[in-house]
């Protein structure tokens, strides 16, 4: 029997070692060079194939959100392919793309064909900006981008209106030491140039060619993090219900990334591995993406690979080791700003999730 997403995730918090959300990275090729990005892009990648994808996601049909990475996903020739198995072999409801925007043509072309395909879909087209154009250009070294982060803008909001409901436009800032003495003027410009698109922020992270891009303090994150929270007004959530949800996950996610940020306080045990996995280009599953820190925690990166568990899951986070690995995160409290892993927390934990759906009513009740 086929569960509506939301009785879908209720039914998931009470399975609370099957991991409901699944950020896929699909590609190591990209077009750009980011100093604050932590993934070895352009190596050699021996990728999973769509039908290796149809066979993990047929074994666990359990992820509720899955977020589709790189390197740049748009570069993958069979994206739609792959989009289309995990809606229909996975039941996947939620999906969001992460992408550059430097390719109008193949993301309009990608959207457009599984907004007709896959009805039950619902999709999140991501674009990052992170400066002002001439700025975000030399960060991301893509001369002319911002002139194709409007063409695909234009695009995504022609398809939006087509589609009623079913794709939502978002663009996503990394806040980093590069850009965060102009983070203010940043979000105004986005209000102003992109206003169909909901804005997220994520804090660079991780190990990156340029260190500099860490070099963000407690108080700076609380600034741009204060304008970001502004941009989530509660009359969303009167227009689509589940942006109560989405929007208290955001604001808990915040606080957590802050306290960290400010004194490395203990915070709720992080999901990773239990209700999150990462699925690597080339099948490794880790319980997150910050490598660094898991290594010192559990002593490994990787819980396993697919292609040695049979495509199945549930086999590989089964085994010895992939438990033990899983038990420290929990056990000694692993920390740090990965905001998915935040929200699989408090998203997937209904006490977490009630205390911040309510502090949010409160707040946006009495300002
Ligand atoms: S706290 Fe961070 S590093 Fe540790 S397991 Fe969770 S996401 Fe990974």
């Amino acid at each position: 029997m086929t569960l509506p997403p939301l009785l879908r995730g209720a039914a998931a918090t009470l399975r609370p070692r099957v991991p409901c959300y699944l950020v896929l990275f699909v590609t190591r090729r990209c077009n750009a060079a980011c100093p604050f990005c932590f993934y070895p892009i352009n190596t050699p990648d021996d990728a999973l194939s769509v039908g290796e994808i149809e066979r993990i996601v047929t074994k666990h049909p359990h992820f509720l959100q899955v977020t589709l990475s790189g390197g740049e996903p748009y570069l993958r020739s069979d994206l739609a392919e792959l989009v289309e198995v995990l809606a229909r072999a996975g039941r996947v409801r939620f999906l969001t793309v992460s992408s550059n925007g430097s390719l109008p043509e193949r993301t309009a072309a990608v959207i457009g064909r599984v907004l007709a395909s896959c009805p039950d879909l619902r999709y999140r087209a991501s674009l990052s900006v992170d400066d002002l154009p001439e700025q975000h250009e030399e960060l991301r070294r893509i001369p002319g981008l911002f002139e194709r982060i409007r063409a695909s803008y234009a695009a995504l909001v022609r398809l939006a209106d087509r589609h009623p409901g079913r794709l939502e436009l978002n663009v996503q800032t990394v806040l980093s030491g590069l850009n965060k003495a102009r983070i203010a003027e940043v979000h105004a410009f986005l209000a102003r140039e992109l206003p169909r698109c909901r804005r997220s922020l994520v804090l660079a992270r991780g190990e990156v060619p340029d260190p500099a891009s860490l070099d963000v303090t407690a108080d700076e994150y609380e600034h741009a993090a204060r304008l970001w929270a502004a941009s989530r007004p509660a009359r969303d959530a009167l227009r689509e219900p589940h942006y109560a949800v989405l929007d208290a996950t955001l604001d808990y996610q915040q606080e957590v990334v802050a306290r960290v940020l400010r004194d490395d306080r203990a915070v709720p045990p992080c999901a990773a591995g239990r209700r999150l996995v990462v699925i690597d280009t080339n099948g490794d599953v880790l319980p997150c993406e910050m490598r660094q820190v898991v290594r010192r925690v559990t002593g490994s990166d990787v819980l396993g690979n697919l292609r040695d568990h049979d495509h199945d899951l549930g086999r590989l986070l089964g085994a010895a080791d992939a438990r033990v690995a899983v038990e420290r995160i929990r056990s000694r409290r692993c920390r740090c700003t990965f905001e998915c892993a935040i929200n699989a927390s408090v998203a997937f934990s209904p006490p977490r999730l009630a205390n911040a759906v309510v502090r949010r009513a409160v707040r946006s009740a009495f300002g």
